[in-house]
């Protein structure tokens, strides 16, 4: 249900280990997902159940983050999808974020 995954730039030096998902116990009200702060560019781990944080965060499970035209597979979670690759990084700003999953766990 929750998955442990690292996130690592093709382009530059950039990498993050990230949880997403929830645990069996508390999926329904939290859910976590990377996301850029808007105000700092700052990347971050936060509850994407928790709507009052939207305001503040992109979320790379929405498409903001996302290079559009991305075909390729996705970690999914519920309603929320993660891309494989395509995705931007916040250090050199290009589309080249990758997600490795590294763990599951319940
Ligand atoms: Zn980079």
């Amino acid at each position: 249900m929750g998955q442990s995954l690292k996130a690592e730039c093709k382009d530059c030096d950039f990498n993050a280990q990230v949880s997403y998902g929830g645990g069996m116990m508390n999926f329904k009200y939290n859910c976590l997902a990377p996301a850029i702060e808007k105000t700092t560019g700052e990347f971050k781990i936060v509850n994407h159940k928790d709507k009052s944080l939207h305001d503040y965060y992109d979320f790379y499970t929405d498409d903001t983050l996302k290079h559009k035209g991305y075909i390729g597979r996705t970690h999914d979670n519920f309603d929320l999808k993660l891309n494989f690759n395509s995705n931007f990084c916040p250090q050199c700003h290009g589309f080249t974020l990758s997600f490795v999953r590294t763990a599951i766990y319940s």
